[in-house]
């Protein structure tokens, strides 16, 4: 058998601890509010430097308010023998979230209405929610629901609607120099045992942000762990006067299965798209770029009008269109460690394009400056033009100012780290200088 390499070593461990957030994190019941969500952000606090925010109940944001505060202890279904049949405490998924409570005895006919399976896979649980709608019910099995036979069931949800908060998690991570322009990197945090769909995007983000710990970074990262919809409203509501800072923004979702890797545009269109289509190609990765839609995850609200900001959704599969998707079947088998660092690889990538991209001037720009003489000419015994040296006549040729490093490497076809080194190498023996504009959109 051959032995694994350092860096296949490192890889699995890395893959490993993302798995581990995410089995970490699955058995926490979350939903939009409540202690689960707290909790979960308490476990991500071991990891970053995360500040928890409060939104009171009732508080108006935007054209939405702030509901109640959900919490559950306890919820089942007993046969006639006292046999929990439905036990929430084996699967959160059991009940509906955000299910009013209830307690009493009622025939299987009076049931069967609050009883929700997916006939089409008869195993499974599905995840339904009832946010804005006082309701109950259950979701079982196919199976579980056929087995049911009893004329009487004692059905009990020990849930709580109360007066409380919407809580969310923000991670800021300063830029060098006191850079305000925002990156945002923007997850969902209230979906309970589902692993794709929101802990994967959770584990992908806290390690992108650890790495960012551990390096400078021209641009201010600004991390958001919040409840969809309502808490990405709830952010904007409270931040929108900072909003113009953000450049760049991803939501990160779905990013923990096997499937091909798909990024949408931002509504506005912007360098981010740009990148993430660079880094998608570059990586040989099976990939699909989508336009812009007004439906999916809080991309959504970023890209309303009023706000129109640039940001992009990276998943893997997308949601609706896998069949676990929203299933007992979203758990800890249907995502790996390998998707898991593999996605990181890629928003990773990004970030470095997004760092990276700036616009330089070329300080000789009449004729080819002499390269040989400046050891940036490497013979490459042949007739061959080496790659190094092709991309420094690319660099040259089109910084005027006007180009992008990303601009350059898409015109050159060259992968954009390859155009970055080339241009420190120029910079360092002053063939070229900052255009002193930053990067062109
Ligand atoms: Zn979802």
């Amino acid at each position: 058998m051959q032995q694994p390499t350092d860096s296949s070593v490192m890889r699995n461990s890395l893959g490993r601890d993302m798995h581990g957030l995410v089995s970490a994190l699955y058995p926490i019941c979350r939903s939009i509010t409540g202690d689960g969500l707290r909790q979960t952000l308490d476990v991500l606090g071991q990891h970053l430097p995360l500040q928890r925010f409060d939104v009171p109940t009732g508080t108006q944001v935007f054209d939405w308010t702030v509901p109640r505060e959900w919490n559950i202890r306890d919820a089942y279904i007993k046969d006639r023998n006292g046999r929990r049949i439905i036990d929430f405490r084996t699967c959160n998924l059991h009940v509906v979230n955000y299910s009013t409570p209830i307690h009493r005895t009622m025939t299987l006919a009076e049931l069967q209405p609050h009883l929700f399976t997916l006939p089409t896979h008869p195993t499974w649980i599905p995840y339904r929610t009832s946010y804005y709608k006082d309701s109950w019910g259950f979701c079982l099995s196919e199976m579980q629901r056929a087995a049911m036979t009893d004329d009487d069931y004692e059905v009990c949800i020990d849930s709580t609607l109360s007066d409380g908060s919407l809580s969310y998690g923000e991670c800021v991570l300063p830029g060098d120099g006191g850079n305000t322009d925002e990156v945002l990197i923007s997850c969902h945090v209230c979906h309970p045992s589902l692993a794709n769909d929101n802990l994967s995007g959770l584990s992908v983000a806290t390690f992108l942000a650890k790495r960012l710990l551990a390096r400078t970074h021209r641009y201010t990262y600004r991390f958001l762990f919040i409840p969809a919809t309502i808490g990405a409203i709830s952010w904007l509501a409270q931040n929108q006067a900072q909003t113009t800072r953000i450049k760049h923004g991803l939501v990160l979702t779905c990013l923990g299965d096997a499937g091909a890797f798909h990024y949408k545009n931002s509504r506005r269109g912007g360098e981010v798209d740009r990148v993430a289509a660079h880094v998608l190609r570059a990586s040989g990765a099976a990939h699909e770029l989508r336009d812009f839609m007004p439906y999916g995850y809080d991309e959504r609200q970023y890209c309303s009008p009023g706000f129109d900001l640039a940001v992009g959704c990276l998943s893997r599969s997308v949601w609706g269109e896998f069949p676990e998707y929203h299933t007992s079947a979203d758990n800890l088998e249907f995502v790996t460690a390998a998707a898991l660092e593999e996605s990181l690889a890629i928003v990773s990538s990004m970030v470095d394009v997004l760092e990276g991209n700036r616009s330089y001037v070329n300080t000789s720009p009449f004729g080819e400056p002499a390269l040989g003489r400046r050891g940036l000419y490497r013979s490459v015994g042949g007739s061959a033009m080496g790659d190094e040296n092709l991309a420094r006549l690319w660099v040259l040729n089109q910084s005027d100012g006007q180009h992008s490093l990303l601009d350059i490497a898409e015109r050159a076809g060259m992968p954009f780290a390859l155009i970055e080194q080339s241009a420190r190498e120029l910079v360092g023996v002053g063939l070229l200088r900052d255009a002193g504009n930053g990067a062109s959109a």
